[in-house]
């Protein structure tokens, strides 16, 4: 049992076979413990909000997209080639910039070096494993020909549907405390989802037809997060359908696929976050999901809910989490 081995003497050592190891255990969201503790959940909302963070960059990509690149409802309420080209350049370009931004940035030209860095080792340059040979070009592959289509595709849906009342359009003026709560609660939905369909997608059927296509990367780069299956793209990406029952502006929409889609390149870097002045000034990569790449049977969620820690799949980066892990991996496989 887990408590008995909390005494053992080396509980908190880091994990061998890092190179960079953050602070463990890992913590996840203040919100779903007990005794509640107030200033670690202030602490929680203020790090991933208010300190120059990935969800107010997003907050910020959204609106500049929804201002500047995207057509009236009145114009989505026909499909018509022209709007629907416009947005698949929209996303085609922004998920260039940003996969391939960080990639030039950490792997071309390595202006971090290694420091940050979870996995010592290089990506893999040639592989029989990969869709045209290599671990980027078969990344790149997956992300801008298939990750970018169903990307479009949904937010075309979504459009289209809220043009013609379909799907149900608030806006700032009439709900403005539900407008702004809604990019908050975007997030913890995610959360929710993604762990539910990423553990089905470990179905042994599933996880070797579909799943198997992302974890060719076991070690990470900013390409290999929006590099899946379509039928993975299909399922990751159907999240976004929940607003045909929850009411959102346009905006929250392109909010909701942005933040599944670059998220999925930022959490993938590799590295815990972005050195500015001998700084870690923007959290990037969590070691959680590194760690998921590496040893499979931990780690299927995200850290804003912790159902990791709800269903005993969390690896906390600890020796003994190290442990208790393979003990069950030890018992899945024996059974
Ligand atoms: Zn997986
Ligand atoms: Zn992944």
């Amino acid at each position: 049992m887990a408590h008995t081995q909390e005494d053992s003497p080396m509980s908190d050592a880091p994990l061998l076979g890092w190179n960079h190891v953050p602070n463990v255990p890992i913590k996840v969201s203040p919100f779903f413990s007990w005794p509640l503790k107030p200033l670690d959940m202030i602490r929680w909302v203020w790090n991933s909000w208010f300190l120059i963070s990935e969800k107010l960059i997003l907050v910020g990509i959204a609106f500049i997209s929804f201002y500047w690149f995207q057509p009236p409802l009145e114009e989505t309420r026909t499909l018509a080639f022209g709007w629907i080209a416009g947005i698949y350049f929209r996303n085609l370009v922004l998920m260039t910039l940003v996969a391939g931004g960080l990639h030039l940035y950490f792997y071309t030209f390595t202006k971090q070096g290694q420091r940050l860095k979870f996995d010592a080792r290089p990506l893999m340059k040639n592989g029989r494993q990969f869709t045209l040979g290599g671990q980027i070009r078969d990344n790149m592959f997956w992300t801008l020909g298939s990750g970018v289509f169903f990307w479009t595709a949904y937010e075309v849906l979504m459009f289209w549907a809220m043009g013609n009342g379909y799907a149900p359009v608030l806006t700032w003026l009439a709900t403005p405390v539900w407008f702004v709560a809604l990019f908050f609660l975007i997030p913890v939905w995610e959360s929710f989802y993604f762990y539910w369909i990423h553990r089905f997608l470990h179905v042994p059927v599933l996880y070797k037809h579909v799943h198997s296509l992302h974890h060719r990367n076991i070690n990470v780069g900013p390409w290999s997060g929006m590099s899946m299956h379509p039928v993975e793209h299909l399922i990751f990406l159907g999240s976004v359908l929940i607003h045909w029952i929850v009411a959102a502006h346009p905006v929250h929409i392109l909010y909701h696929m942005q933040y599944y889609v670059l998220t999925a390149a930022t959490t993938h870097t590799g590295f815990e976050g972005l050195i500015v002045k001998d700084e870690n000034r923007l959290k990037l990569g969590t070691f959680h999901h590194q760690m998921h790449h590496r040893y499979f049977e931990c780690n299927y969620g995200s850290l804003e809910i912790p159902w990791d820690k709800f269903f005993g799949s969390f690896n906390d980066g600890t020796q003994v989490a190290n442990e208790r892990m393979k003990e069950r991996r030890k018992r899945i496989m024996g059974a």
